[in-house]
C-alpha cells in the first residue's frame, strides 16, 4: 500500500473542489483526487447560467424565489449567505478570466423557470465549461496544489468520529492519503439512475461512505428531476434542454398538439405534469416547441443545444423536439453547517454532495453553481481558522482495518446502501 501525506485533501475536481483549492493558504499542501479525468465533472455541463444579486433592490425577490422553489424548507441563513456572497463570487470568477455574455457594454441577465426577474449571468449555453475550465486553469498554475486523476476515494480513514484522510485506489493499488482536513466535493448521484443528465461516474460514493461511518445526512431523499431532457433511444447521459429555453418562451405540447402545463412552473411540479401527460398519451416523451424563439436566438444563445439536436436528427429551429424528465440534481446529501463542516471532525463537504439547506426541497435554476462556489470557499475559510491539528493515530493500522472492512463489491454495495436509505426516508415522509 502506498502512502501520501498532505495538509488538505479535496476529493473531486468540479467547481466546488477547484474553488475550495484556490482559497487555500499558499503555504498549505493541497492534494486533489478525482475518479476519472480532471475535466469530467458535472460542473462542465452546466448550461443555463449562474445567479447573482445584481442590485440590492432584487434581494427580497431573489430570496423569495429561492424559498418558494424550495417549498420553504430551505435554511434561511444559508440562502442569505449565498445571495449576499454572490456579487463577490462573480467578481472573483471574472478575476480568473471567466467571461459572461454581454449586451453592448453591460452583462446580459437572463431568466429561468421560477425566477421573477432576470438575474442569471451566462456564457452562451456553456456557462459551466467557461467557469470550470478557467478555475482549473488557475489551479494548474498554483505550486501548492497537486491533482491526481483516475484515483477514486473508496473509503475514509476514520476513528472515533475523526477523519484522518481517505483510502483511494489507483491502477488497482490502494493508497493511504493522510490529511489534516478532507473536503468532499464529489458532486451528485445521477450515476445511480438509468436516465440522468449527470456523468455516470457520479454515484454518491460520499453519501454511502457517510452512511457507513455515521456521518449525518440531510434529506437524502430530495432528488430533482429536470423536466426537459432530449428523448433519445441511445444509452448514456441524457442531454439537457436548458430551462432558459422555456424561460425565453418555448412551449410544451402533448401528443394531441395541445399545451398542457405552464412551462415555467418549478421543476418538480412541471416534471409531474409532463409525466402525467406521457401516461395519458402512452408515449415516452412530450414535445417542446423552440421554433417560437426564432432561429437567431436559438443559434446565438443556445448554439450547443442547437447542434446537439441536429446531431440527433432534429432541427429545433424548424421542428418540435421530443423531451422527457431525467434525474438532474441532488438537493439532499451530507449534512453541513454554514461553514460546510460535516458532523465528523476534520471532514468538510461542499457542492452537490453536501446539503447546507440552500435549496430546501427543490432547487431554483442556476442557484447550484453559485451555492457550490460560495460554500466551497467557506469550507476553506473555516479550515484556516482551525488550530493546528492535535490528535493523531496509527495510520497504517487504520488503513489495514479500513481495507478489511471494505465490502468486496463496494461499488455495487455503495449503490444499494444509498438507494435503500433514499427508499427508507421516502417511506418515513
Ligand atoms: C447537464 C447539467 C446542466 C446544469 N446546468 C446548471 C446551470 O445552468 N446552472 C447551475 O447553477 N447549475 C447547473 N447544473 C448543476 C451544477 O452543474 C452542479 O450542481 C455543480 O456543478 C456541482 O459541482 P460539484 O463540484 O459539486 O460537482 P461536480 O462538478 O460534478 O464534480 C464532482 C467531482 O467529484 C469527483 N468524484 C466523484 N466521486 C468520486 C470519488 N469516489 N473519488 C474521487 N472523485 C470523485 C468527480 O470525478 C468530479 O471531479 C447542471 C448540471 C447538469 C448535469
Amino acid at each position: 500500500m502506498k502512502r501520501i501525506d498532505t495538509d488538505i485533501l479535496i476529493v473531486g475536481t468540479g467547481a466546488a473542489g477547484l474553488f475550495a483549492a484556490l482559497h487555500a493558504d499558499p503555504d498549505k499542501k493541497v492534494l486533489m483526487i478525482t475518479k476519472v479525468a480532471k475535466d469530467k465533472s458535472d460542473s462542465y455541463l452546466a448550461q443555463g447560467g449562474i445567479c447573482v444579486l445584481k442590485d440590492e433592490s432584487d434581494y427580497d425577490s431573489f430570496f423569495e424565489d429561492t424559498m418558494k422553489a424550495g417549498h420553504y424548507e430551505n435554511r434561511r441563513e444559508s440562502v442569505d449567505i449565498m445571495i449576499r456572497s454572490s456579487k463577490e463570487t462573480i467578481n472573483e470568477l471574472i478575476g480568473y478570466g471567466v467571461e459572461f455574455t454581454k449586451k453592448g457594454d453591460h452583462f446580459d441577465y437572463t431568466r429561468e423557470g421560477c425566477h421573477s426577474k432576470p438575474r442569471i449571468l451566462y456564457h452562451e449555453d456553456i456557462t459551466g465549461k467557461e467557469i470550470t475550465s478557467k478555475l482549473l486553469a488557475e489551479v494548474l498554475t498554483r505550486k501548492n496544489i497537486t491533482i491526481l486523476e483516475n484515483m477514486p476515494m473508496v473509503d475514509i480513514l476514520e476513528r472515533e468520529n475523526v477523519c484522518y484522510g481517505v483510502l483511494a485506489k489507483k491502477d488497482g493499488e490502494y493508497y493511504t492519503i493522510r490529511a489534516n482536513y478532507t473536503i468532499w466535493a464529489t458532486g451528485g448521484i445521477g450515476g445511480l439512475f438509468c436516465n440522468s443528465t449527470n456523468y455516470p461516474h457520479l454515484r454518491a460514493d460520499a453519501v454511502a461512505i457517510a452512511i457507513r461511518h455515521g456521518v449525518q445526512l440531510e434529506h437524502p431523499e430530495y432528488i430533482q428531476f429536470h423536466p426537459t431532457t432530449l428523448y433519445s433511444k441511445k444509452h448514456g447521459r441524457s442531454f439537457l434542454i436548458s430551462e432558459s429555453i422555456r424561460g425565453e418562451g418555448a412551449k410544451l405540447y402533448g401528443a394531441d398538439g395541445k399545451r398542457f402545463a405552464n412551462e415555467i412552473l418549478p421543476r418538480d411540479l412541471l416534471t409531474k405534469e409532463i409525466l402525467k401527460q406521457m401516461k395519458k398519451d402512452h408515449k415516452p416523451f412530450v414535445w417542446l416547441d423552440m421554433t417560437v424563439l426564432g432561429k437567431e436566438t436559438i443559434v446565438t444563445h443556445f448554439p450547443h443545444i442547437y447542434q446537439h439536436c441536429l446531431n440527433e436528427g432534429y432541427d429545433c429551429t424548424k421542428e418540435w423536439i421530443p423531451v422527457v424528465p431525467g434525474q438532474h440534481y441532488y438537493m439532499g446529501g451530507v449534512y453541513v453547517d454554514k461553514n460546510s463542516k460535516t458532523s465528523m471532525e476534520r471532514l468538510y463537504a461542499a457542492g452537490e454532495t453536501s446539503c447546507n439547506g440552500v435549496h430546501g426541497k427543490n432547487r431554483l435554476a442556476s442557484n447550484s453553481l453559485l451555492e457550490s462556489l460560495v460554500f466551497a470557499k467557506r469550507a476553506m475559510q473555516d479550515i484556516k481558522t482551525q488550530k493546528a491539528v492535535q490528535s493523531s493515530c496509527d495510520l497504517d493500522d487504520l488503513a489495514k482495518e479500513t481495507i478489511e472492512k471494505l465490502p468486496k463489491d463496494y461499488v455495487e454495495t455503495y449503490k444499494n446502501i444509498v438507494l435503500n436509505e433514499i427508499k427508507k426516508r421516502k417511506e418515513n415522509q
